[in-house]
């Protein structure tokens, strides 16, 4: 079996104990990983705190930050095929999609290596005549990075990329489920010629090593991607030292198709939005709200894309679609799935797990239009598509709002005064119009209500890795007038 180690100050090592990864695609294990317990936390914390004072990291130049996080991008591209191959064999998401990925990976490293020199303060033009006042804009401090297990390598490097721009120094916990990518990814932190204890990795279960990282009294910031419910023991958890908290949660994310819109396009965006990476994507437009005037024709094109789409290992190249990440996963779907039928939703695809080993489960399309099934309102994080009609766009509006998260949403119409109505009155982070699933470093990402807040990707991202600070300068040789009154 393969065996990984994690990245503290600077050395790779075993940690306190170590545990299985599986393989999803044939349920058996396949890599031994260190399993980091509170005391390991602890010494990456200590650390990633001498390293944020340490003059071979706060003495840098924002330009040389920079040239740091271009050799890291430049070795993310070059070992591209090594980091695309662990992550589809530790999560089973296949190799088409973890090699694009990577593509962006280093993107982002990129963008924010050039962005590292652009992080501003600013000179305030104050109403005292002999005073000099500044906003200077320092590192926040120590960070927790916390990502789920889906897209790891894309998660920490919207984390890892503004933070280490910005001066900070990092804990990054890998998820329990598929960490290989990123114990990996220390390999190229370490050789990119980071000092030690300026990036962390390690990996460990939620309740030792999540909470004793994101509770620590150190810590200044948390940026977590994971589930809502995750989410609530991370706030709880930064009660002990009142961090600063991002939070990137999941979505049910409306898809909206109006009978004017290009309906093959739309297709196709839908394919992508819900059958793509197995569904497991925080943004998957997971509940498609459609015109009833078109459903049947949609419907029938869609479920004829969808039956069509090539299911096998997730490390063929040719492969669409390959396992879900973990047979809990599947439990939960299924079970979901059960509760919706049992409550009137139709099936009109899948639905059936397929024989064999690994944790698979099919492209599958549920209609659940005038019932009330769980399928539609919760996250689902698989390939399972729930189907929505309305009759008027002030019904697809409110459809599309009736969720407590608020990530993404698409729209497909060819009205241009509506895709501006729509935009506006959509509760989301991200709205696409008439296309989905596009990222870009420039452009920052979040979501609204359930779905989290703080912003990653763009130039918001790197600021929230700051603190601002205010300098004042008295220019006067006078003496201080008047102790007793505020200047
Ligand atoms: P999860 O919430 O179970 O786990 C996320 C991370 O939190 C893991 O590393 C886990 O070990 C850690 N954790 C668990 N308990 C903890 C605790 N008590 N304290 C601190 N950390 C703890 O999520 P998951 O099942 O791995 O991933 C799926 C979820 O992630 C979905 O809800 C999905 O939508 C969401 N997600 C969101 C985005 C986004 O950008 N908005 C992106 C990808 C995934």
């Amino acid at each position: 079996m393969r065996r990984f180690q994690q990245y503290i100050d600077g050395r790779f090592e075993d940690g306190m104990a170590t545990f299985e990864s599986i393989d999803p695609a044939t349920g058996r294990a396949w890599a031994l990983m260190p399993e980091a317990r509170e005391a390991d936390v602890d010494r990456a914390v200590a650390a990633a705190e001498r390293a944020f004072t340490a003059p071979a990291w706060a003495g840098l130049t924002a330009t040389q930050r920079g040239r740091l996080l271009a050799r890291l991008a430049d070795l993310v591209a070059e070992h591209a095929p090594k980091l695309a191959e662990i992550e589809t064999r530790d999560t089973g998401k296949v190799i088409r999609e973890t090699s694009a990925q990577i593509t962006y990976v280093a993107d982002y490293y990129r963008y924010y290596a050039g962005l590292a020199d652009k992080i501003e303060g600013a000179h305030l033009p104050i109403d005292k005549p002999d005073m000099e006042v500044w906003l200077r804009r320092e590192p926040a401090g120590v960070i927790a990075a916390i990502v789920p297990w889906n897209s790891q390598l894309f998660l920490s490097a919207v984390k890892l990329g503004p933070a280490l721009a910005a001066g900070c120094t990092i804990v990054l916990k890998a998820s329990e489920e598929g960490p290989g990518p990123l114990l990996e990814l220390a390999r190229l932190i370490d050789r990119a010629g980071f000092p030690p204890g300026v990036v962390n990795v390690l990996t460990g279960f939620g309740p030792a090593c999540g909470a004793r990282l994101t509770a620590h009294p150190a810590i200044a910031r948390i940026a977590f991607t994971g589930g809502p419910e995750t989410a609530r023991h991370v706030v709880r958890n930064s009660a002990e030292n009142l961090a600063a908290v991002s939070l990137e949660l999941g979505g049910k994310s409306p898809f909206i198709v109006f009978a004017d819109a290009d309906l093959e396009s739309a297709v196709n965006a839908q394919v992508a939005g819900i059958f793509a990476a197995s569904g497991q994507s925080c943004v998957a437009g997971s509940r498609l709200i459609i015109e009833r005037k078109i459903k049947d024709a949609f419907i029938a094109r869609l479920k004829e894309k969808a039956e069509a789409i090539k299911i096998g290992s997730p490390l063929d190249q040719a492969t669409e679609m390959g396992p879900l990440c973990t047979a809990r996963q599947r439990a939960h779907i299924e079970g979901t799935m059960a509760a919706s039928i049992g409550a009137g939703a139709r099936l009109i695809t899948g639905g059936k797990r397929p024989e064999g080993e690994g944790f698979y489960y099919p492209p599958t399309i549920l209609d659940c239009s005038d019932v009330t099934a769980s399928a539609a309102e919760r996250e689902l994080f698989g390939p399972v598509l729930s189907v929505l009609t309305f009759d008027s766009e002030e019904e697809a509006v409110r459809l599309a709002n009736a969720t407590p998260y608020g990530l993404a949403a698409g729209v497909f119409t060819r009205e241009l005064a509506r895709a501006h109505r729509m935009m506006r009155r959509i509760r989301a982070g991200v709205v696409w119009v008439n296309t989905y699933r596009a990222v870009s470093p420039i452009a920052p990402f979040g979501g609204f209500g359930l779905s989290g807040h703080g912003r990653e990707g763009g130039i918001e991202a790197a600021l929230e890795y700051t603190q601002l600070k205010t300098v004042w300068l008295n220019t006067s040789e006078a003496p201080i007038p008047d102790p007793f009154v505020m200047r």
